[in-house]
C-alpha cells in the first residue's frame, strides 16, 4: 500500500503563521489537502504551501498509543511539582537541574523566545541539540483511521491538540533511547501541558499560567544516545499508529 506524507506551513510577512502534517493513503489525498488548506488558511497568510511526496521508506507501524491520564490541579506550581516528581524519578536528574530547565521553558528557551522544536537533555541534565534556537522537531508521523480516533477522543472531551501531541509523543517515546518528555504549549490560553513516559502520558492542568507566550518541549534521553541516529528518527523515520488508549 502506498502512503503519502502530507506537509501544510503557512506564514504572514515571514512569521510561521501555521503548520501541520498528516500520513495518508492515496485515496484520502483529496480530503486532506483541503483540510489542511482550511487549518492555514484561519488566520491571515501571504504565503501556503502544501507538499505532498511518496513514502519510500519502511513504516513503522504501531499498536497502540501511551496510556492518556488527565490530572487536575489548584494551580501550574503544584502541577510542576508534580511532574518534576515525576520526571526525577524516570530520569534520575536532580531537583535542581531540572528546575532550571523548565524555567526555560517557562521563560523563552531560545534566547527569551520560543525555540521551534524541542530541548534534547541527557541523564546528567546536559543539553544536547545540535542548534539550540531550532531543537529538534518530530514530523512523520499520523494515526491510521484518524477520523475516527479524532471523534473517539472528542467525545470524551479530548481536544484535537490532544490527538496530535499524543501521536508526536509515542512516536517519541517508542525510541529505546527517550525515556521521557516534558511539554508546554506556546498557546497563551492553553494551559494543559504534559508529561510523557515510557508507558504513559500525563495530561497535567494547568501546567502553565495563564498569558504565557511562552512554551517548549524537552526529550529526556539516555546519556549515551547516538544523536545523528536520533535526528534521523525523529525527523524520517514514517510511523503510524493503529489506537489510541485511554486510560
Ligand atoms: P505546541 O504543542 O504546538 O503548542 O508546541 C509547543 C512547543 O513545542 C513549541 O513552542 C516548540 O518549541 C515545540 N514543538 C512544536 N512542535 C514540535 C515538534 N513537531 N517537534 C518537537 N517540538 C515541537
Amino acid at each position: 500500500m502506498d502512503y503519502f506524507s502530507v506537509k501544510m506551513r503557512s506564514s504572514l510577512e515571514e512569521n510561521h503563521i501555521s503548520g501541520h502534517e498528516r500520513i495518508v493513503k492515496v485515496s484520502e489525498l483529496e480530503n486532506t489537502i483541503n483540510e489542511l488548506f482550511k487549518r492555514g488558511s484561519r488566520k491571515s497568510f501571504d504565503f501556503l504551501n502544501i507538499k505532498i511526496e511518496k513514502i519510500n521508506s519502511p513504516i513503522l507501524f504501531i499498536k497502540k498509543t501511551l496510556k492518556i491520564k488527565t490530572l487536575n490541579f489548584n494551580n501550574p506550581k503544584e502541577a510542576n511539582n508534580f511532574a518534576l516528581n515525576l520526571l526525577q524519578k524516570e530520569t534520575g536528574i536532580n531537583l535542581n537541574t531540572l528546575q532550571k530547565l523548565i524555567k526555560l521553558i517557562h521563560t523563552g528557551a531560545a534566547s527569551g523566545k520560543n525555540m521551534r522544536g524541542a530541548m534534547i537533555v541527557n541523564l546528567k541534565g546536559e543539553r544536547l541539540e545540535k542548534n539550540r534556537e531550532k531543537g529538534i522537531r518530530t514530523t512523520m508521523v499520523d494515526y491510521i483511521n484518524r477520523e475516527k480516533h479524532k471523534k473517539k477522543l472528542i467525545k470524551k472531551g479530548f481536544t484535537e491538540r490532544t490527538l496530535d501531541a499524543l501521536a508526536l509523543s509515542t512516536k517519541n517515546l517508542i525510541y529505546p533511547d527517550i525515556v521521557a518528555e516534558y511539554c508546554i504549549s506556546d498557546e497563551p490560553d492553553y494551559l494543559t501541558g504534559y508529561v510523557a513516559t515510557k508507558k504513559y502520558y500525563f495530561r497535567l492542568t494547568p501546567l502553565k499560567e495563564k498569558g504565557n507566550l511562552f512554551g517548549g518541549r524537552i526529550y529526556f534521553v539516555k546519556n549515551n544516545t547516538d544523536i545523528d541516529k536520533l535526528y534521523n528518527y525523529l525527523q524520517n523515520t514514517p510511523v503510524l499508529i493503529e489506537d489510541i488508549e485511554i486510560g
